[in-house]
């Protein structure tokens, strides 16, 4: 890795808090778009270009360069989680990987906490949850009591799924 892409990793890295346990979500705290997902701008050929965190984290975790086709999914349906690794604790699945993760979900195996919360809402409020988990991590960091709530949490506000 030259120098500067170094950089770049640390200057991302920084923007991350890390849940306690080894299972938790490891949360992107940068600049969110209108879509609810985080954006980190770098420099590319001397123009700022935004990439999605997710892939960032996924390609500097695992050494592995994404195609570009191929999409990469939150197996904890937090779309600021950028926890990726090659073991089975990966919260971040290549298409083909997903497909297979998703084939399990129909069978009933597969759940997760954050599936509630972050399933099935619109997108406006896929922003607001999103900003909302990030502000509460920057003020008070990795607090128990306030962020699992916005991990699982359910929100009376929120509309009912069925
Ligand atoms: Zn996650």
């Amino acid at each position: 890795m030259t120098r500067r892409r170094r950089a770049e990793a640390d200057r991302f890295w920084e923007k991350v808090i890390k849940g306690p346990r080894p299972t938790d979500c490891w949360i992107w705290t940068g600049a969110v778009a209108d879509d609810g997902y985080g954006r980190f701008w770098v420099s590319r050929d001397g123009r700022q270009r935004a990439l999605r965190p997710q892939r960032f984290a996924y390609e500097n975790l695992t050494g592995e360069a994404l195609h570009p086709g191929i999409a990469l999914m939150h197996v904890c349906d937090v779309p600021l989680c950028v926890h990726a690794s090659t073991g089975g604790a990966s919260h971040l699945l290549p298409g083909t990987q997903e497909l297979n993760m998703l084939d399990r979900s129909q069978k009933g195996r597969h759940a997760n906490a954050s599936s509630f919360r972050w399933r099935g809402i619109g997108r406006s409020r896929f922003h607001a949850q999103s900003v909302a988990l990030r502000t509460a991590l920057l003020e008070h960091g990795w607090n128990e009591t306030i962020i699992r709530p916005l991990l699982t949490g359910t929100d009376p506000e929120a509309p009912t799924l069925f």
